[in-house]
Parts: structure tokens; sequence; C-alpha cells
């Protein structure tokens, strides 16, 4: 994994644990919004639980985040209370059942297990670590690798002569420089 920058490391674990998170919002019912909301207000003070500063804080057009909570209002994840001093304030409260949700989606598994997979390891660079890490998520979510050849079980070199054992023929040396679908870890 360590042909890929940084950047592009912390771009595919993203894009695995959004997946991740995708299919467990889907088995709830539950947009990645609304958990991002329910998590908000299990976290913020009596100053901040109004729809603005919840606005403000996730950086979307009030237009959603109103959508979201009527959603998750009529779910009953959330209330609504107004404000005893100022009639044009609404409190939002996170209800027991909005906590069980935040219970379900978090943590994602895989990301526990890549975490106690890598507790001992040490690593030389910021990269080799997120690489490290990407495998690691990628083996507990079984999902391909797309790596190249010299980390793959299916690869050999003898005498110079460089062999795909999956498929049976020859590789030249450009095309083991390219990442490769069917490629599995030693
Ligand atoms: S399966 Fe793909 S990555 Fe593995 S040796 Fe063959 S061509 Fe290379």
């Amino acid at each position: 994994m360590q042909f890929l920058t940084s950047f592009q490391l912390l771009e595919r674990i993203n894009a695995l644990l959004s997946s991740e998170a995708r299919k467990r919002y889907a088995a709830l019912g539950i947009q990645p919004v609304h958990v991002q909301v329910l998590e908000y207000l299990s976290l913020c003070n009596h100053y901040s639980d109004t729809p603005a500063a919840l606005t403000e804080y996730l950086g979307l057009t009030k237009g959603t985040v109103s959508q979201s909570l009527q959603i998750l209002e009529r779910k009953g994840y959330i209330s609504k209370t107004q404000d005893m001093h100022d009639g044009r304030v609404v409190h939002l409260q996170l209800l027991d059942a909005g906590l069980d949700i935040l219970h379900k989606v978090q943590p994602l598994d895989i990301f526990t297990e890549a975490e106690e997979t890598l507790l001992h390891r040490e690593f030389r660079s910021v990269r080799h670590a997120l690489g490290a890490t990407l495998q690691v998520l990628q083996q507990a979510n079984n999902s391909k690798s797309f790596g190249l050849c010299n980390t793959c079980k299916h690869f050999t070199e003898i005498d110079g002569h460089t062999h795909c054992g999956l498929t049976d023929e020859p590789l030249h040396r450009e095309v083991i420089q390219k990442i490769c679908r069917e490629h599995e870890f030693r």
C-alpha cells in the first residue's frame, strides 16, 4: 500500500469506513446526516442544542437540517421544547431511542478490530501507519485490496522473470507497477 500517498490512503480509508457506515445506517433505516445530528445532540450543552447551532456545526443548509429534524422527531429519536425565556428559541433533546441508535452505529466493528490488531505495532512514518491501517480494515471488511504485485500471494519472481500464479502468465515490468483487482496479500 506504500505506493499511495498519505492523502490517497486517507481517502481510501474514508471510502471504506463510509461504505461500512452506509450499510449499517441502511439496515437501521437512517441517513448519515441523521447520525451526525444525534451525535451532536449527545455532545452539546444547553446553550448549543438549538437548530441554529446544529446548522452551524454541521455546515449544512437550514433546509437540510430542518428536514432531518422533522424525520428524527417523527421517528421518536429527538424532541423539541420551547425556551422558557424566549418563545422564538427551540431546544432539541436526544431521546432514549435516539441514543439507542447511536449505540447501534458506533463504534464500527471493523475499526475496533483494526485498532486492536495495530495496537502494539510501530511504524516509521504516517504513510506506513495509514497503509497498514487500510490493509487491516480491508481484511476485516473482506474487501478487495487493489494492491501491487510485489505484495501479492500470486506473485513470483525467479531469475528476473516475474509471473502471476493466478493467471499463470508472465508479468511485464510496467504491469507490476499498477494496482490489480485480483491482488491478495501474502
Ligand atoms: S493477481 Fe494481480 S496483483 Fe497478484 S500477481 Fe497476479 S497480476 Fe499481480
